[in-house]
């Protein structure tokens, strides 16, 4: 459809942010919002506070300091002044004059030179004046406005779209239809989507101005249980369907349950007792099993899946277990084949990964095409290299957040052959009504203990300033046969630093830095940098100089303080082949000491290894230092774990450093971690293949998934009584049109 100041330039610029249609754009909500009805005044506000400020232009300047430009903008009300500082702000040079009015939002910090405030990287909006056109003064002086995240720099900013938005709404006047049975709305109190979406793009006066900003007006609780719902009808219309399709029925005999007890090292656990009975339960059901087993890193989950596999290879299947990397594929076809040396069957184990050359390919690929490997243990290299499975009965998938396949296991099965068994499992402690509602198409099952005499492992911050006591520690350790990892946040010291996988950048690298960690929060928590984009992008120096890092202090430890030592080096640019050998020789103790990155976080099992020692802790992630102490602590001996840290500690670093050394408890630091760095980042959305929202947050709205989590229930499981024929055309359409379009899974229909 036309709309209103949408030309085909602009048309493009806004599908490369995914708004494709009228009603994407009308889903693209405000951030935030302006209470330019009740400005507030100078005098009031509050150190530490954010806050907006809606005030006349006093003066501007470019000012030079050693490190960088400084912009700094002086506005006023009356007699008092407030002002706002950009670093390397050159770009905002002749954008201001004086007796302008502008609004500003950005938090207050105290001034060194007196008692006065400033504002420190503030959002800023010239106001219209009385040259504007009627319009523009209407959506945006003496009322609610909303603001919103750039589409486009400064041409489709917050301005652009309320004009285009509320002409769009106009013209939609009565038009927009509607996608959930009225009666459904009228039993949870909630508004239409034409009304909803008015009101968030332009409050209603008198609307509490603290509900828009949580987003909690009726409106948004609206469009938000809307979003979730349809995720939810997905989830649960495809659990429906898997359960239709023919699988296998596996049997459990006499004879398999012998086998299942000829490989057990170990006394189970009562909870792998139990997940592994919710699972056999799955496996003898006729229709496949899709089950998620969630296990706090080191609570067992690798002797239950074997124990799976076992009964697939019993009843004559064949069985696949994927790994997200090379290391753990090769630890697990280690492991497994030590374990089935018990078993009187001898089932043939094969490892088939990437880096293999194509003749070895080759062949494994024939053994499994013909059925003689019973166990075929991989990375992607599974579904990649187009693997026929004879006869395949069971795969499970080794840390599922790694990577989204859940959908292609189609490929690895001959076509008239049955559905088989899936089992992913994952050291992700999700809060479990959260993996419920996102994993809704999965069954889940939780390893909530570890397996008994486990020593708690001693968690220790050390300051920067100790190290030398901290080599001595992995020496005397080292001493008594015990083995260490020392884990740092990058490869090199170069330019280029990569670290291994997410990092973080709210620490302060200079002084300057942690006002710019907040402008650089503020534009991530409203989705994107666009808001500030040279501010943020100049002010963070591209290599993160002063970071030690894995490769510079392999050679440093090796020439000083752990010299005479076996050190190893271990990070993710070594080819396949000698991180393979490295870790090969740290499980056999040819390595004393190994010094790595990020690497070595998910699932490496080497029970003699002690002592982990993390530098620049305070620059990881909880999930990476909650995986990373999980690589101790699986022996008898007492371990450790040393969290080093630089002198300068974000307040989000302190909490995170903190908690660790608080708790043990993988789900109360997982909470943490969904607070500190939401959903998103947190599920690793993208790689997850989990949806992006476009108006829920996780954390926020995790009442509202629950609600919608019931309420697909009940519309599946009712057919939709509630609603007329017409509206479950609506709602199926636009079930069709979420999965396809947001979700990015064609086969939801
Ligand atoms: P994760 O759940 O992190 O994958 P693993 O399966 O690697 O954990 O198990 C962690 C360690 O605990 C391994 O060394 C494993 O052999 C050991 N283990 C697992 N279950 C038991 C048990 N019931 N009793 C004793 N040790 C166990
Ligand atoms: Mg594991």
């Amino acid at each position: 459809m036309y709309v209103r100041g949408v030309g085909p330039r602009v048309a493009e610029l806004l599908a490369a942010k995914g708004i494709q249609t009228a009603g994407d754009l009308l889903y693209h909500l405000p951030f935030r919002y302006e209470d330019r009805q009740n400005p507030r005044s100078i005098d009031e506000l509050q150190p530490g506070e954010t806050a907006s400020v809606i005030a006349e232009v006093r003066g501007s300047a470019l000012l030079r300091t050693r490190r960088m430009p400084l912009f700094e903008l002086t506005i006023g009300q009356g007699r008092r002044a407030l002002k706002c500082i950009w670093f390397n702000a050159r770009y905002l040079e002749g954008k201001f004059h004086p007796g302008q009015t502008v609004a500003v939002y950005g938090r207050l910090e105290p001034s060194r030179s007196s008692s006065n405030l400033k504002m420190i990287q503030p959002q800023y909006e010239a106001l219209p004046d009385e040259s504007a056109d009627a319009e523009t003064r209407l959506l945006e002086v003496g009322r609610i406005t909303p603001v919103y995240e750039s589409l486009g720099g400064s041409r489709l900013a917050s301005r652009w779209q309320r004009k285009t938005i509320f002409n769009l709404l106009e013209s939609l006047r009565g038009c927009v239809s509607e996608c959930l049975p009225q009666a459904m709305l009228n039993r949870l109190d909630l508004p239409g989507r034409e009304a909803a979406l008015r009101e968030v793009h332009f409050p209603p006066e008198g609307t509490p101005f603290a509900q828009l900003q949580g987003f909690a007006t009726p409106a948004h609780r609206r469009l938000i249980f809307e979003e979730l719902f349809f995720l939810e009808l997905g989830l649960e219309l495809k659990r429906r369907r898997m359960r239709e399709r023919a699988g296998i029925a596996f049997a459990t005999t006499d004879r398999v349950r012998e086998a299942l007890r000829e490989v057990l090292p170990f006394h189970p656990t009562a909870a792998q007792k139990r997940t592994l009975g919710e699972i056999v339960a799955d496996m003898r059901q006729p229709s496949p099993m899709r089950r998620l087993l969630q296990g706090d890193v080191g609570s067992g989950k690798t002797i239950v899946a074997f124990q799976a596999m076992l009964v697939a290879m019993e009843n004559g299947y064949q069985a696949a277990l994927m790994a997200p990397t090379e290391i753990l594929a090769t630890q697990h076809f280690l492991a497994a084949r030590k374990l089935l040396e018990r078993s009187s069957r001898k089932p043939r184990v094969v490892l088939l990964t990437g880096s293999l050359d194509d003749d070895r390919k080759r062949s494994i690929r024939g053994l499994i095409n013909r059925g003689e490997a019973q166990l075929v243990i991989g990375t992607h290299a599974l579904i990649e290299e187009k693997v026929e499975f004879d006869r395949l009965g069971l795969v499970v998938v080794d840390e599922q957040h790694r990577f989204g396949v859940l959908q292609r296991f189609k490929l690895m099965k001959k076509p008239n052959q049955p559905e088989p068994d899936v089992l992913v499992m994952t050291a992700t402690p999700i809060p479990r009504t959260l993996a419920l509602s996102l994993y809704g198409d999965l069954d889940l099952s939780v390893l909530d203990e570890l397996p008994p005499g486990r020593i708690p492992i001693v968690t220790r911050r050390v300051a920067g300033e100790r190290t030398q006591e901290v080599w001595n520690f992995v020496r005397k350790q080292v001493a008594l046969g015990r083995q260490a990892y020392i884990v740092y946040p990058v490869i090199e010291g170069s330019k280029e630093d990569q670290p291994e996988r997410d990092f973080y950048l709210d620490e302060a690298e200079d002084g300057l830095a942690p006002h710019v960690s907040v402008a650089r929060k503020i534009a991530r928590r409203s989705k994107g940098a666009e808001l500030f984009p040279e501010a943020v992008q100049e002010s963070y120096p591209a290599s993160k100089s002063g970071l030690k890092s894995a490769t510079e202090m392999y050679e440093k430890l090796r020439a000083g303080p752990l010299a005479g030592l076996r050190i190893g080096l271990l990070h993710g640019r070594l080819d396949a082949d000698d991180k393979d050998v490295i870790m090969r020789r740290f499980q056999r103790g040819e390595i004393d000491v190994l010094v790595a990155t990020t690497v070595i976080e998910v699932g490496v099992d080497v029970p003699n290894a002690n002592v982990m020692v993390i530098e620049h802790a305070e620059r990881f992630g909880l999930a990476q230092l909650h995986q990373l102490r999980g690589r101790v602590g699986r022996g008898a001996a007492k371990s450790y774990c040393l969290l080093l840290t630089g002198d300068r500690v974000s307040p989000l670093g302190e909490e995170r450093l903190n908690a660790m050394v608080r708790t043990r408890d993988g789900f109360e630091l997982a909470e943490l971690d969904l607070a500190q760095r939401g959903p998103g980042e947190f599920f690793g959305t993208r790689q997850a293949g989990l949806p992006e929202f476009r108006v829920a947050n996780l954390v926020r709205d995790r009442k509202s998934l629950e609600l919608a989590k019931q309420e697909a229930a009940r519309f599946a499981a009712t057919s939709g009584a509630e609603a007329t024929e017409g509206e479950r055309a609506q709602v199926r359409a636009q079930l069709k049109d979420a999965w396809q379009r947001r979700y990015g899974l064609v086969e939801a229909g």
